[in-house]
């Protein structure tokens, strides 16, 4: 199957469209944030393009600066509540702290549970997306739009 590959390793088509105002809400939340926040984006596919309709935080019940884990009753109803809007998780978000935006070998455990795109901030407001395919992970290209 012949694939385009960007120069930062996206594959042409694939990408992650979200909202500015989005966007800047879990960038400003993680800035302020002493341990890595999380949460799921919700929305819809519409072939190659992953579009966020809703995002929503959940706590990281680890409370750690290293690592996340959703509070799971808290996420079960998150996706009970947009499920009920005709809205699926899309994506998982969270940050990092003092270290880049790329999935760290914990994050990868995560991705083979969660196959869909994952989102990464850091505490400087840079971010990439990524996702699993055939157990490799691939770059989003990540679009960012107004309302
Ligand atoms: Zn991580």
């Amino acid at each position: 199957m012949f694939k385009a590959y960007k120069s930062n390793g996206a594959i042409l088509g694939m990408r992650l469209m979200i909202r500015q105002a989005d966007l800047n809400s879990i960038i400003k939340v993680a800035e302020k944030s002493a341990v890595e926040v999380c949460g799921l984006l919700f929305g819809r596919r519409e072939g190659d393009s992953i579009v966020v309709e809703e995002v929503r935080f959940v706590p990281n019940r680890l409370n750690s600066p290293a690592a996340f884990e959703m509070e799971p009753l808290e996420m079960v109803k998150a996706i009970d509540e947009a499920e009920g809007r005709g809205l699926e998780v899309v994506g998982i978000f969270h940050s990092h702290l003092k270290c880049p935006p790329r999935p760290s070998a914990r994050d990868l455990r995560g991705m083979k549970l969660w196959p869909v795109v994952w989102l990464i901030v850091d505490d400087k407001g840079s971010y990439g997306a990524y996702i699993l395919r055939d157990g490799e992970v691939e770059e989003v290209e990540v679009t960012v739009f107004e309302e």
